[in-house]
């Protein structure tokens, strides 16, 4: 027999060694002796680039089988070299042998047992990315994905995500970009869990009542994936520290915050720091997201150039909330920040996506950026951080107390005191910002 079925050798290439192999193979000893030599033979890895990904044998060049007509002689110029051709376990790096022969590549053979019987003799193998086995298994279903695959999995890895507030936005939003393997994630709450918060902050257990939520949310995460860095901030986001904060290498801000004044001041620095905002706010039974990407598109004051007076702005402590809407929001940004990250897609940049959670219906505004944005515009008025308490009307002075957690839809002078809801609204209360309600106001995508 001088064929031999490498099916056979899976797992126990050690105690078939000596099989003999075809007149067209060689064993992996041979194939090492050879390939120490000075005119060493070229080897090639006829795997698939998903094999290749795993571990492949350090100096062999790959060519899947699917590109061996079309571009060997771009892998091995001189005909007359000779070859090594090598897959897993030896079969198809055999059957490829006749095509090389035929491109007049005759000097070739297949090196039994493939890469699998390699490694059982306890040869070396390189991996050619980060990603070890473990990470190609957690992540194998975005590696499945053209637009992720392993460099966008690197990549993900890389980078690093800054959320503001581990409440019920942050929550969904830290959760799903751990799971997706965003390397490192910054948390920015000063905030203790309370009993009220289980209802949909779900990075927090019954257990862990009375802690801070940046630990909390930690922990959760930590567990969920090792992978990933957490960097923990217990304090309330302020102008003394937010260029701290935000000089420490965040690549994107998730805005979970529940309040105006941070809003605002978050908006500020990231237009000073050029750093892209995804924008949540949810009240009631309404969310709105978007993405604010300095100077590419509007920012936070171009879309609310003045906050909304706090009698006239619930929080969610105030208003409530259905505690599955910030699972529905904070997942959208987070999805927003996986775009930004990986250059996918479109993200919401001038976009407001609108949700309505009572009637399951998703809609979107378009959003301009105003030139004549304090912030952000030809001329900025604002180039240093102002008493944002002061700003929104809840400065320690004021007798409003708890803000808002809902984006500012504050009703025209002439048209005080309505707050049903921020979909309805926005269009109303926000016209310098927004496109021309042409017909209709809020235009479905
Ligand atoms: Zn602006």
């Amino acid at each position: 027999m001088t064929r031999r079925d490498c099916s056979q050798q899976r797992g126990g290439y050690p105690q078939t060694v000596a099989t003999p192999v075809g007149i067209d193979e060689i064993r992996p000893e041979e194939a090492r002796e050879r390939l120490d030599e000075n005119d060493a033979p070229v080897l090639i890895d006829v795997r698939t680039d998903r094999e290749r990904a795993t571990s492949y044998i350090p100096g062999s060049l790959h060519l899947p089988m699917a590109e061996v007509e079309s571009r060997l002689a771009d892998v091995a110029s001189d005909p007359n070299r000779p070859i090594i051709t090598y897959c897993a376990t030896g079969n198809r790096s055999r059957r490829i042998l006749p095509t090389l022969a035929a491109l007049g590549y005759e000097d070739a053979v297949s090196m039994a047992g493939g890469i699998v019987a390699w490694q059982a003799l306890g040869y070396p193998t390189e991996s050619p990315s980060a990603l070890d086995d473990e990470k190609l298994a957690r992540y194998s279903r975005h590696l499945l994905i053209p637009e992720v695959g392993i460099e966008g999995q690197q990549r993900l890895l890389e980078t690093s995500i800054l959320l503001i507030g581990a409440g019920g936005l942050g929550s969904p939003a830290a959760l799903y970009l751990a799971a997706a393997g965003v390397g490192r994630i910054g948390i920015v709450d000063d905030d203790r869990v309370d009993a009220s918060n289980l209802q949909r902050q779900v990075l927090h257990s019954t257990v862990e009542l009375g802690e801070s939520k940046a630990q909390s949310a930690r922990a959760t995460v930590e567990e969920l994936n090792p992978d990933v860095q957490v960097v923990t901030y217990e304090e309330r986001l302020t102008s003394e520290n937010v260029d701290r904060i935000l000089g420490e290498g965040w690549e994107f801000v998730v805005d979970g915050a529940d309040n105006f004044p941070t809003r605002y001041l978050l908006n500020d620095a990231s237009v000073w720091h050029d750093v892209p905002v995804v924008h949540g706010s949810i009240y009631r039974f309404e969310g709105q997201v978007t993405v604010f990407k300095p100077f590419t598109g509007p920012c936070y004051r171009c879309l609310f150039p003045q906050p909304p007076p706090p009698e006239l702005a619930p929080s969610c402590a105030e208003g409530g909330v259905l505690g599955v809407l910030p699972g529905v929001i904070g997942s959208l940004q987070a999805n927003e920040a996986l775009k930004l990250a990986l250059d996918i897609g479109e993200p919401l940049v001038g976009r407001l996506l609108l949700f309505d959670a009572l009637t399951t219906n998703f809609s979107e505004v378009t959003v301009r950026r105003n030139p004549n944005c304090p912030a952000c515009g030809d001329n900025p008025t604002i180039t240093e951080y102002i008493d944002y308490a002061e700003f929104c009307g809840v400065g320690p002075s004021s007798p409003a107390v708890a803000p808002a957690g809902r984006s500012p839809a504050p009703s025209p002078p002439d048209d005080p005191g309505r707050h049903e809801g921020l979909r309805g609204r926005v269009p109303n209360t926000v016209p310098s910002g927004l496109a021309p309600p042409s017909s209709p106001e809020e235009s479905p995508k």
